[in-house]
Formats: C-alpha cells, sequence, structure tokens
C-alpha cells in the first residue's frame, strides 16, 4: 500500500513541479507514493467559475467559499477514506518532524492549498480540517506549503532514502541539531577538518559529534535544548 497524496488547488500545474525531481521523483515513478492535483475550480457553480467572494464583515481581499471547497473534499475523498485532512495554514500548528513521521506512517493525505486572505471557516468545521503552518511567515498560497510538507513526508517512506542511517541521525530525529560535515579537500582556505573526524575512532568520533549537536542546539535553539533535557 502506497502513500496516497491527494491536493487541492487553484494551480494543479505547481504539481509536482520540485516533487517529481530527485529521490521524491524516483519514488514517484516507482509507485512508492502517489500524487493527484484537483483543481477546485472544477466545482465552481457559476459561469465564471468563480471560487472565491468578499469577506462577511468586510475588509481587504477575498475569501474561498466554504461550499465550493467543500464539493472539492467531498469528491476528492474516496469510500472508507481514513486519510487526514489537511489545510496549509499560517494559523496552523507548526509543522514538526514527529508529525511529519505519523503522516509517513499513514496511508496518504488530502491537502487543501489557501489563497486569498484564507478560506470560509465553516468548511474547516464541517470537514474537520488540521491546520498546519510550514514556519511564522506568509506565503501567497498553500501550493509552496504543500509541496514542502510532502517532501518531508515522502523521503521517509520506505525505500526512498538510500542511506537509512542518515535520516535516523538528521536535525530533530535525535532532538537536536546535527553536527557539522566535512568532507574532502583536508585542507580548503586554510581550514583543516577537525583531526578527531580523521582518526578511525569511532568511539571518539561519536563523542566529538554529539557534543558538537548539543553544542548546536544550546547555542542556536534554546527551545529545542530545554525540551531535550526535559526528556532525560
Ligand atoms: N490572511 C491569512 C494569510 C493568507 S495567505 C492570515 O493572515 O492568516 C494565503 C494562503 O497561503 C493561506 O490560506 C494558506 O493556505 C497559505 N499559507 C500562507 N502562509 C502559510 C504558512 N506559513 N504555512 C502554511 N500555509 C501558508
Amino acid at each position: 500500500m502506497s502513500f496516497a497524496a491527494t491536493v487541492l488547488t487553484l494551480y494543479p500545474e505547481m504539481f509536482p513541479g520540485p516533487l517529481g525531481i530527485s529521490l521524491s521523483g524516483r519514488a514517484l515513478k516507482e509507485g512508492t507514493w502517489s500524487l493527484e492535483a484537483r483543481q477546485i475550480r472544477d466545482h465552481a457553480t457559476d459561469k465564471h467559475r468563480s471560487v472565491d467572494d468578499t469577506p462577511a464583515g468586510g475588509g481587504a481581499g477575498m475569501v474561498l467559499r466554504a461550499d465550493i471547497l467543500a464539493a472539492a473534499i467531498d469528491a476528492a475523498t474516496l469510500p472508507g477514506d481514513t486519510r487526514p485532512r489537511l489545510l496549509m495554514s499560517p494559523r496552523g500548528k507548526p509543522l514538526t518532524q514527529d508529525r511529519v513521521r505519523e503522516l509517513a506512517g499513514g496511508p496518504g493525505a488530502i491537502i487543501i492549498c489557501g489563497r486569498f486572505e484564507g478560506i470560509d471557516q465553516r468548511v474547516i468545521d464541517a470537514r474537520q480540517l488540521e491546520e498546519v503552518s510550514i514556519g511564522d511567515y506568509i506565503l501567497s498560497g498553500g501550493e509552496i506549503a504543500a509541496i514542502t510538507v510532502l517532501d518531508a513526508i515522502v523521503r521517509l517512506l520506505p525505500g526512498v532514502m538510500g542511506n537509512q542511517e542518515s535520516g535516523e541521525t538528521e536535525s530533530f530525529e535525535t532532538g537536536l541539531l546535527e553536527h557539522p560535515h566535512y568532507t574532502r579537500p583536508a585542507e580548503f582556505e586554510g581550514m583543516t577538518i577537525p583531526e578527531v573526524l580523521t582518526s578511525g575512532n569511532h568511539r571518539k568520533i561519536n563523542e566529538w559529534r554529539k557534543a558538537e549537536a548539543e553544542r548546536l542546539t544550546r547555542e542556536r535553539r534554546p527551545d529545542l535544548w530545554a525540551a531535550h533535557q526535559a526528556k532525560d
């Protein structure tokens, strides 16, 4: 059973986009996951095929209509569909590696991309959409957020990443940021590689990496560091 992604968008031509390239692209071709981008506008009911209207109460911009989006969601939902319905939204819960891993372990996702000022609250409530944010900044639409969420999920699907271990030491997987990396040449603009890394002593190398991961996390992400310490 492969991971089935359905994206609802006003710009289906943005998909697969970057997801059609490299690891995720190969996995898509091999059927490790599937991707369907559906045009929300196909569910418009007037002759102008309009999907948005002015905000109740006044103010700037336009709002995606609840009835049209609900019809698009319902048409994308298969009988017995248990996939979570994610709404890309700056108001949502910030995406974490833990949530990404959960999603990757599930049957797939229906991902709804907002545009304009956002979408009518009633469809969020009526279709129990899970609002997901990819960070504290505003994009012009949910498509790039959806691509981001899917990229993070797909690389965790079985067989997608060649070297499974490289996923397990990655930043956040251990609750810490990752240690620095080095490779050839041995000297670059006068800078050498930390000696321990060329020592061949794997116990020492692991100790160094752990200490560096801890140092970087403490310095750069006091929030992660506090959470890490609270876990021990
Ligand atoms: N008026 C809204 C922003 C709308 S941006 C507000 O102030 O909250 C238009 C669309 O882009 C949103 O509906 C959402 O789907 C998407 N989007 C923008 N920023 C995002 C973010 N940080 N994470 C996820 N989706 C985002």
